[in-house]
């Protein structure tokens, strides 16, 4: 059901509503609070001495009086609390509010209060009678996550009206399964998650949906373990001689993890069944070299292998670094490179040149799984920095060929057992060392009173022959704002270090050519410091580049950081990450803390864990990355473990289950391996 279906939204409003991505009625009510607010009780006049949101009781003291100024009606009235204090209120254009606000009447007034001169002036207040505000104290107000134009209000009405629309619905989730779980019914949770009745009942819905996202995550990946458990082996395809000359000209010695991972992959790639691996290592551990090496091994079978990043920047890298040896090499085979910014014309050759199986190794974007690709054999299809797509791609991707190789990277840090559970349907494949020449990243967080004495460390560095990446601050948060943002802090920095240092800046609304030349021009020295928002945050390998400074660090979580320091640190040089900290908030600045002693991201995965109570569950999670809207893999991790349980009990039927549940069950179990897959990502 479209969101225009409901009362007062229309074409306009659901352009709004789309670009939170909301587009359908099931979106809206999926669309959770990001907090909650209480109303306070009213306070007196005389007490309110700071311009803020104030509740004031109060009687209407005299007629209200209509001004006409030009096209605006102002409407002013004063009323008069109990210890016979005065405020005036007035408001915009609602000449109808005249008639409600009768001389001697009580009302409660809610807004914000400011001094106009002496005079303390509430404009725009919001009216309650006192039934409806007694009501609103006892009762926790959501808050969402806005987009310009969209109001709290418009986006409260509009849930009400959907949860009207859409509750009650049958329960998917079988009795017996409620009961033993101690879960509340769907219908009630979903409307006290958006209205909660108090912070108990709120609890117990969020349980309740934290539930049901883990329970379908789990059921969507065990179609996919199924589907793989009988995959016989199709492309039976051994270590080529090629290899071993690779490894051993290498500029440096594979670690002994990367060993061990290559061997699981090659025996898994030579055996009987076909291989579906995650390759788990933190940033900078080198999980790009054992791809290439797989690749390799495939292509010199005669078959076909694919790897698909999440940004056009990552795949040119990768492009260049891999047809770089199968040059160098001299390969008997061609290298295709597909992205979305691509020429048509471009995009037709390269296809042609896959599908008569020419090029044997395709590097792409999203651009990888397009209709118009066709494979001729393809035999291995790897996904780079998995968490930032879906289980549906990785599926199309595969599904491009016949049973190929699936090898899955990732950096996100997750403990073994949670990912047995997440990631099911996968062999995981741990890499855990770090190649032995890095000297561990130093680290330091900084007020912006730093800022001089970081730009004379940047010069510093260049001038030894380094390079430097500059995360911008953010101004607003708004993505039209980021590129002028990037771009003023690029003219800052030019000015403030010496005028030989080349600074260039770089950001997502950027044209994908312009974005790689910049990359290239990065890569081959030409740009000393690159000034960026987090477009650069994954898989970037620019191994010169000694120094990232973060401007305003607090903003991100821990995760985000952790990547995007694994920018530097990537080479034999000392590198340096500068945290530059705006907030007092002691909460950010612990958490900025654990950044600063350690670089290892399993370590700070845990640490996060710990810090965060529940009642933050709220903010930017880690598990965003994942695709869950409001569980977190870490903080919930006890409730992961019993939707898991679930599905195995009532698989073995040790659970009770009607014939009328479980049909409806499977129905929505369809459903969200069709639907939903695309949303959930690894
Ligand atoms: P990630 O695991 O984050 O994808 P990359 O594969 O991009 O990391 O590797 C990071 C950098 O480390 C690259 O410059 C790569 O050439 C280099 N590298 C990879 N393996 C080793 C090793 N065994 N010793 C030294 N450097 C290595
Ligand atoms: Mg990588």
């Amino acid at each position: 059901m479209d969101i225009r279906t409901l009362k007062g939204i229309g074409d306009k409003t659901a352009i709004l509503f789309n670009k939170l991505d909301i587009y359908t009625v099931r979106d809206l009510i999926n669309y959770y609070p990001r907090a909650y607010e209480s109303y306070e009780a009213p306070m007196l006049i005389a007490d309110c001495n700071e311009e803020k949101i104030i509740t004031v009781k109060g009687r209407v003291f005299g007629k209200p009086r209509l001004a006409v100024v030009g096209r605006y009606k102002i409407l002013s009235v004063t009323v008069q609390d109990s210890e016979g204090e005065c405020i005036r209120l007035t408001w915009f254009n609602m000449p109808f509010l005249m008639s409600k606000l009768q001389e001697g009447s009580v009302f409660y007034f809610r807004g914000k209060m400011s001094y106009k001169g002496k005079d303390k002036v509430i404009e725009q207040p919001e009216i309650f009678t006192e039934s409806q505000y007694k009501e609103k104290i006892n009762q926790l107000q959501p808050v969402y996550g806005l987009t310009k134009g969209l109001s709290n209000k418009t986006l409260v009405k509009a849930v009400k009206g959907a949860l009207k629309e859409i509750v009650p619905t049958y329960d998917y989730l079988p009795e017996g399964v409620r009961k033993k779980y101690n879960l509340t019914d769907y219908n009630t949770a979903i409307q006290e998650i958006h209205f909660p009745s108090d912070s108990e009942q709120k609890m117990n819905a969020r349980k309740r949906l934290v539930f049901d996202e883990f329970f379908k995550f789990i059921n969507v990946l065990s179609s996919f373990k199924e589907k793989n458990q009988y995959c016989e082996n199709d492309f039976i395809i051994k270590r080529d001689s090629i290899i071993d000359t690779i490894i051993k000209e290498l500029p440096f010695e594979l670690t002994d993890a990367q060993k061990k991972v290559l061997d699981e992959i090659e025996s898994d790639m030579s055996g009987e069944k076909c291989m579906n691996r995650l390759v788990q290592g933190d940033v900078g551990s080198g999980k790009t070299i054992v791809a290439v090496l797989a690749m390799f091994n495939t292509a010199m079978a005669g078959y076909q292998a694919a790897i698909m990043a999440p940004t056009e920047v990552l795949a040119n890298q990768h492009y260049e670094y891999i047809s770089g040896l199968v040059e160098k090499y001299n390969l008997p085979f061609r290298v295709s490179l597909l992205t979305g910014s691509m020429t048509a014309k471009n995009k037709r050759k390269e296809y042609e040149r896959i599908e008569i199986g020419l090029s044997r190794i395709i590097i792409g974007t999203h651009a990888l799984i397009q209709e118009a690709v066709s494979y001729d054999c393809l035999a291995l299809v790897i996904t780079d920095e998995q968490h930032r797509f879906g289980v549906r791609q990785r599926e199309q991707l595969s599904n491009k060929g016949r049973n190929p190789h699936i090898l899955v990277m990732s950096a996100t840090p997750i403990p073994r057992t949670l990912a047995i559970i997440l990631y099911g349907d996968l062999d995981i494949s741990v890499m855990n060392q770090m190649p032995s020449e890095r000297l561990p990243i130093k680290n330091c967080v900084v007020g912006t009173d730093y800022r001089p004495n970081a730009y004379r460390f940047i010069e510093k560095e260049v001038k030894s022959g380094h390079q430097a990446y500059v995360i911008c601050p953010m101004v607003e948060e708004s993505e039209n704002i980021e590129a002028e943002n990037v771009i003023d802090y690029c003219e800052k920095l030019k000015k403030e270090l010496s005028q030989d240092i080349n600074v260039e800046y770089l950001h997502g609304k950027m044209k994908p050519a312009l974005k790689n030349q910049i990359m290239e021009d990065f890569a081959s020295k030409k740009i000393d410091v690159l000034v960026s928002t987090t477009v650069i945050e994954v898989g970037i390998n620019v191994p010169n580049a000694t120094v990232m400074m973060i401007e305003d660090a607090g903003r991100f979580g821990l995760a985000a950081l952790h990547q995007l320091r694994g920018r530097v640190g990537r080479g034999a040089a000392q590198s340096y990450c500068i945290f530059i900290n705006t907030s007092k908030n002691k909460e950010t600045q612990k958490r900025l803390e654990i950044l600063n002693k350690s670089n290892d991201g399993f370590y700070i995965a845990s640490e996060d864990m710990k810090m965060r109570g529940p009642g933050d569950f709220f903010g930017i999670r880690q598990s965003g990355d994942m695709g869950f809207n409001i569980a977190d893999i870490y903080l919930d991790y006890e409730i992961l473990k019993q939707a898991s349980d679930a599905i195995q009990l009532l698989n073995k039927k040790m659970i009770e289950i009607s014939e009328l549940e479980e049909s409806v069950l499977k129905e929505e179990t369809a459903g969200w391996i069709e639907q939903a897959s695309n949303k959930i990502n690894l």
